[in-house]
């Protein structure tokens, strides 16, 4: 059921409970403020989310209330997971769902990757 973008954290969420390694992912990238790890059910060759460390609900929340250095340092980790994944050419998506309309199910911000093979229009 997708969550509502502006609701306060929640500290049991499952991307939560992965940045405090009580649940395993298949990581392909951290740093100081980022993490990455592949999508547990993938909908593309490569699936990947990039998530802040810091507890924003949604891209809303994030925007809103990261400090600037805080928000630069998550679009450049974006872009290293891209790097070091060896998706630049040919070419990637980057996809955040917000709120209800958006169908965000998980309520902490990420951003889907998908590459690895020609994506076509759209991925839903
Ligand atoms: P959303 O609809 O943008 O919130 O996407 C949530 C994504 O998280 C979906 O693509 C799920 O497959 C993925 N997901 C949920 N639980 C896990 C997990 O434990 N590990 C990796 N990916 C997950």
């Amino acid at each position: 059921m997708p969550i509502d973008a502006t609701a306060p954290y929640d500290d049991e969420n499952i991307f939560a409970k992965i940045l405090r390694g009580e649940i395993h992912c298949d990581k392909v990238y951290e740093d100081e403020h980022a993490l990455a790890f592949r999508d547990i059910a993938p909908q593309a060759d490569t699936h990947v989310l990039v998530i802040p460390k810091g507890r924003y609900v949604s891209w809303d929340d994030f925007s809103l209330n990261a400090e600037d250095a805080e928000i630069a340092a998550f679009v450049r980790a974006v872009g290293n997971v891209a790097r070091q994944l060896g998706l630049v050419e040919p070419g990637y998506r980057l996809l955040a769902n917000i709120g209800q309309h958006g169908g965000q199910e998980v309520p902490h911000l990420h951003v889907h990757l998908f590459g690895g093979e020609p994506l076509g229009p759209m991925i839903a």
